[in-house]
Parts: structure tokens; C-alpha cells; sequence
């Protein structure tokens, strides 16, 4: 993603004489109606997750406790972030691993 700019087709109008009389500009309609078909899917698709940047579904995260889905955290380490870390400040850091830890929520199937 990312570097998208709108195409814009501009048109000119020109008198007998061929002088140009008017010109005018708009986004070229088909990719521009791509565009935001994709853009509408898009913020659809992140407006189902939670805020808070947990990764669930909102349903999910927002449901009552009694009837809706358990969850349970759990921990993983990123080691390429952690060979960063290391090679970076190894020397003043005394705890390197906690930085890197990547925590996830699952849900818990028939919970
Ligand atoms: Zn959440």
C-alpha cells in the first residue's frame, strides 16, 4: 500500500479557430471508483477489530462475559527484534528479551 495518488483526467474544449475555449479536470472515474471500493472494504474490514490493539473482533472483545468467547494471552518473541536490541544496547540494557516480547489474544473455541 501506500504512494496511491488519484488519476486525473483533464479534458480540453476548443473553439472553431482551435483556440482553447475551456479545460477541466476530474479523477478518472473507473480507477477512482476501484479506489474507494477497496478504501470502503478496507475501513469496514478494521472497523470489525477492537481499538485497543488487541486483534480481536469488536463483537467479540465487546460481548458479555456470560455467552460470548473466552480469551487467553500469550507471549512469543520476536528474535529479529531482539537481535536488534542486542547489537544496539546490549551494554546498558539489563532485561533485552521483555522489549521483544510480541503478546497476542486468541479466542478460545467453546469457552
Ligand atoms: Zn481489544
Amino acid at each position: 500500500m501506500g504512494g496511491w495518488e488519484p488519476v486525473t483526467v483533464t479534458e480540453y474544449e476548443y473553439d472553431d479557430g482551435g483556440r482553447l475555449v475551456r479545460s477541466w479536470s476530474q479523477p478518472e472515474s473507473e480507477w477512482d471508483q476501484q479506489q474507494q471500493a477497496w478504501m470502503a472494504a478496507w475501513a469496514q474490514y478494521k472497523a470489525e477489530f477492537c481499538p485497543c490493539g488487541c486483534g480481536q473482533r469488536w463483537a467479540d472483545t465487546t460481548s458479555h462475559e456470560e455467552g460470548g468467547p473466552q480469551f487467553v494471552a500469550e507471549r512469543t518473541v520476536c528474535r529479529a527484534r531482539l537481535a536488534l536490541l542486542e547489537a544496539q544496547k546490549a551494554a546498558e540494557t539489563p532485561e533485552l528479551i521483555g522489549q521483544a516480547r510480541l503478546w497476542t489474544v486468541r479466542k478460545v473455541e467453546g469457552g
